[in-house]
């Protein structure tokens, strides 16, 4: 039997990404060069269809206006348009209820939320919150401000060599003072997929709650989290194809009902006089000011548009391109893959011998390919592994395998240049 040809392994993920990649227009356009769009760096920020696109100017062009406040027609629209997306975040998620979702800026202000308002109530000196060596900037620097301010203190799991949870350390880690457990659910920089159901389960015999880090993993793989049993899980809606300035954070209700407000002011009030203020229910209560109105609307879109498509399909056909990227760049004898988990996202992070990653990434662009060179927000990852940067290629919905192909045609230019 012949081996299966490129089409064969396309066709076999069941995903027609022809179809995919015209409704987004920016992979139709050249880039300044004349080159084909080779667009591989949707783990930092995702293109996005023409759905969305189209979503957020029709809320400017027919139902625009503040939300929560207006009588009036065009008022009440949006704010039914706005809710709706709640719910669409809910379903998403396969949370219980639409009271535990709160809208914020995207993950990171919902890890900051957490650990200003759950944390500053629930934690005090000596209390330990477990991370681990793979999390994003996002998920250090918050729990790090807290234990400026109020002497926790920060419990790093290591990684293994392949990029993995050392599990036994993970285990091991639980003491009388522990308090939170904070961990990506998939690793940006590595591509790990954490047993993220299987952190809770441990976290949980200890009595200790969990925060899932799911940036990584909403975007491209359905995410359930009653299934997970993840007490908070954040996202940002930039990465799942919707537009910047959106993200959301799951609360369990029982949990988010005793936090106190993040942010004071409009909406999350229930009463005010100088003398004392009331707030309003949740998740009102953390949604202070107005918010990203048609952004949040567009956001809802994106979830229409990716749950319209195949979910499990679309995993496969990332996995399938993940895997003949890996098995293309294993090839070149100067390369080197970071981040060889078993159970691994579309996420490659790699080296070539003799090139620094930014002039992998600096050559790769004029050839029409945008990759990622730097440390990821992830610099314990670099200090893990004893390098400053990496050059990470990773795949979204409209990837094919022609862009791995262009990939290491591109990384074979960069040879020759450097030879
Ligand atoms: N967590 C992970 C795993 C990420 O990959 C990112 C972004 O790259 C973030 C958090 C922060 O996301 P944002 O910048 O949208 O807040």
């Amino acid at each position: 039997m012949n081996a299966p040809t490129r089409t064969d392994l396309a066709r076999g993920t069941g995903v027609d990404v022809d179809r995919i990649r015209a409704d987004f227009p920016i992979l139709a356009r050249p880039t300044s060069a004349g080159k084909r769009l080779v667009f591989l760096d949707t783990a930092a920020s995702a293109q996005k269809p023409r759905q969305v696109i189209e979503a957020e100017a029709r809320v400017y062009e027919t139902e625009y206006a503040n939300i929560h406040r207006g009588v009036y027609e065009l008022s009440q629209k949006a704010t039914a348009a706005y809710d709706k997306a709640r719910s669409k975040v809910r379903a998403l998620l396969n949370a219980a209820s639409d009271r535990e979702i709160v809208f914020v800026r995207n993950g990171t202000e919902a890890i900051n939320l957490v650990a200003a308002s759950w944390g500053r109530k629930n934690l005090k000196e000596g209390d330990q919150v477990i991370l681990s060596e793979m999390e994003h900037h996002a998920n250090i620097v918050p729990w790090q401000m807290l234990r400026d301010a109020i002497g926790i203190e920060l419990v790093v799991i290591p990684i293994t060599d392949t990029g993995e949870l050392a599990w036994e350390a993970y285990e091991q880690a639980f003491t009388a003072r522990t308090r939170l457990v904070a961990m990506t659910h998939v690793s940006n920089a590595l591509g790990t997929i954490v047993p993220i159901r299987e952190v809770t389960r441990v976290a949980h015999e200890h009595g200790v709650p969990v925060l899932v880090d799911g940036c990584q993993a909403v975007p491209h793989m359905p995410v359930d989290v009653q299934e997970i049993d993840a007490d908070f899980y954040v996202f940002s809606g930039h990465k799942i194809y919707g537009p910047t300035g959106v993200g959301a954070l799951y609360a369990r209700e029982s949990i988010l009902k005793d936090m106190p407000p993040y942010q004071g002011g409009g909406d999350m009030i229930a009463s005010v006089t100088f003398a004392r203020t009331t707030y309003a229910d949740i998740p009102q209560r953390f949604e202070a000011g107005t918010p990203n109105i048609a952004g949040t609307i567009a956001l809802g879109a994106a979830i229409d548009y990716v749950t319209g498509l195949d979910r499990q399909a679309l995993l496969r056909h990332e996995l399938a391109l993940r895997d003949y990227a890996t098995e293309r760049l294993s090839e070149i004898n100067a390369v080197r893959i970071y981040g060889t988990a078993p159970e691994k996202a579309g996420v490659i992070s790699f080296t070539i011998e003799g090139v620094h990653p930014h002039d992998v990434g600096t050559i790769l662009d004029f050839e029409g390919i945008a990759v990622r060179a730097g440390h990821h927000c992830t610099q314990p990852v670099m200090d893990r592994f004893g390098i400053p940067a990496t050059t990470r290629a990773s795949f979204g919905i409209y990837n094919d395998f022609d862009d791995v192909d262009d990939l290491i045609r591109g990384i074979a230019r960069v040879q020759e240049i450097f030879a």
